[in-house]
């Protein structure tokens, strides 16, 4: 795979046809809830790693990965992947599901080396996290791949199609601006992930996907993951598949080894004060924050700077450069507090978080369940705490 180059000062342009979403009334009730440990449950996959029968290359990285048993969701859908069939997943983040279109895809793009495959995601942050994972899992292989994400420069990304590559990873206003130059050419892709389909449909990328899917060769083989199967989903996957294996993985609604609940503040200076003292307490460690706009986090974590918190921010004004950096500092901890927008902290892939902090209400139960889904992972208990005004 190439490696891509990142500059700092292009700056993120809204896509004129996201929808403005409407905030919910949400009764803070619902935010207040014990959290039940999550007892390990070792699930006893059917298959190995050794058993699929996978490029040499592929089940050499899988082992350099540490990977050494399938999880449920590439369990059940990697054999019938390997097998062609097209696949509907509904599994949320943390459940593997990232290598279990990117395995059998990666597989198929080694083996014939004709075959092109596309993979789309709703955030810069995702496409990238995927194209990381698919670059460890083909390491060596020399597969040409493109990242065609927004908030990049073009001129790279141009370059990158020039060579033709097997695999194109990216956001779908970008790969539809690469489409409408004719730079991106899907007559011959045929292998096509949509990754959180609910996601990039609640974002507006409804025309931009049926155009992009509309464009692929018809004969092919799809992967469709997505965190809810709702109607919109559905029809998207009955007009774009071919008898698929569905696949669910997802367990409960909400998160409820996540300790939930409410902090009741007066006053703007209250909010801040008490949001102060949670952060000094000893039991908060690791801590997303999240607030409702660009300006409103950029300002929240200059403020908590400023009261000497080791504290950065991550939203969609930032450029790409600037997001990576400052989720790489997050990751290895040379910040404790990242404090984001909805957008930009989807699918953020941090295990350690202690605290998801809502400042802001989110905007619907179904973006605060996405929200405090961020601690809580890998079977340890998290912590939720939503600022609620008394008034
Ligand atoms: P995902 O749900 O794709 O975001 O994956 C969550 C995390 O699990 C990522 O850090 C993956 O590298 C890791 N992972 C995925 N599959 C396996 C596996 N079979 N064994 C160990 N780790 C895995």
């Amino acid at each position: 795979m190439t490696n891509y180059r990142y500059r700092s000062n292009v700056k993120y342009k809204r896509s004129n046809n996201r929808k403005t979403i409407k905030k919910a009334y949400i009764n803070p009730d619902r935010f207040i809830q014990k959290a039940i440990p999550i007892e390990e449950q070792p699930y006893s996959s059917e298959f190995t790693f050794a058993q699929l029968k996978l490029q040499p290359l592929i089940e050499n990285n899988l082992i350099n990965m540490g990977y050494s048993k399938l999880s449920p969701i590439q369990d059940q859908t990697i054999p019938a992947g390997l097998n062609g069939k097209d696949i509907v997943g509904i599994a949320n983040t943390g459940t593997g599901k990232t290598a279990a279109f990117a395995i059998p895809m990666l597989n198929r793009l080694l083996t014939d080396r004709n075959s092109k495959a596309l993979v789309i995601a709703p955030t810069r942050e995702l496409a990238q996290q995927i194209e990381e994972q698919c670059r460890l899992i083909a390491r060596g292989s020399k597969l040409d791949g493109a990242l065609l994400i927004g908030g990049m420069p073009i001129m790279p990304q141009l370059r990158e199609l020039k060579f033709n590559p097997q695999i194109v990873i990216g956001t779908p206003g970008r790969i539809k601006d690469h489409m409408e130059r004719r730079s991106l050419n899907l007559g011959n892709c045929n292998l096509i992930v949509l990754d959180e389909v609910d996601r990039m449909l609640d974002m507006g990328f409804i025309s931009d996907i049926t155009e992009i899917l509309n464009q692929a060769n018809p004969i092919r083989q799809s992967f469709y993951f997505s965190a809810t199967l709702d109607n919109r989903v559905k029809g998207i996957i009955q007009g774009f598949s071919n008898d698929p294996v569905y696949v669910s993985v997802k367990d409960t609604e909400t998160s409820k080894n996540v300790q939930q609940d409410i902090v009741k503040y007066k006053t703007s200076s209250d909010k801040i004060d008490k949001l102060h003292n949670l952060l000094n307490s000893e039991t908060v460690n690791k801590t997303l924050i999240f607030d409702e706009t660009q300006r409103s986090v950029e300002k929240l974590s200059k403020e908590l700077e400023y009261r000497g918190f080791s504290s950065d921010s991550i939203h969609g004004g930032k450029s790409q450069a600037q997001r990576q950096r400052v989720l790489k500092k997050f990751k290895n901890n040379e910040i404790k507090i990242l404090v984001a927008t909805d957008v930009a902290a989807r699918g953020l892939d941090v295990v350690d978080i202690t605290h998801v902090i809502n400042y802001s209400t989110p905007n619907s139960y179904e973006d605060y369940v996405h929200r405090i889904g961020r601690t809580g992972r890998a079977g340890k208990t998290g912590n939720a705490l939503t600022f609620i005004d008394s008034k």
